[in-house]
């Protein structure tokens, strides 16, 4: 691959996670790819002896970009090329201890056909919760 066939691979890389971003209403952050800090949280990586979530999930969390909402909610995309049941088991914990949902797509801009597309976001409240609160105070 030739300089120039890379740097044509890279802006084509870059144009479908711009058409996937606008489509669903996205723009990128420069925050720590870390499912801490889409929980609201600091990154813990290299602050304590345990590895924060971005370093025990490693693997899975490839290619990870943050992301914003329109209202400042992070997201984390990842884009691994292939995900065990240990993984997902591991991101199942991390996302119900740091209060996050996530989701898989098969349509993955990093490499269309071969990484699958993980979107890690903080859970939304449960409307019906909220309106029972509040019929509570
Ligand atoms: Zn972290």
């Amino acid at each position: 691959m030739t300089a120039r066939d890379l740097s044509r691979a890279v802006r084509e890389t870059e144009a479908r996670y711009e058409r996937w971003a606008r489509a669903i209403g996205l723009r990128p952050s420069q925050a720590q790819r870390c499912p801490r800090v889409v929980a609201g949280l600091r990154c813990t990586a290299w602050r304590s002896a345990a590895p924060c979530a971005c370093q025990a999930l490693d693997r899975v969390l490839d290619h990870a970009r943050v992301w914003l909402r329109a209202d400042g909610r992070r997201v984390l995309s990842a884009e691994p090329y292939d995900v065990t049941s240990d993984d997902l088991a591991a991101l199942l914990v991390c996302a119900i201890e740091l209060g996050l949902v996530f989701s898989i797509h098969g349509a993955s801009p990093w490499n269309p056909g071969a990484t699958v597309l993980l979107v890690i976001e903080r859970a939304q409240p449960d409307p019906m919760q909220a309106q029972h609160k509040g019929e509570q105070q």
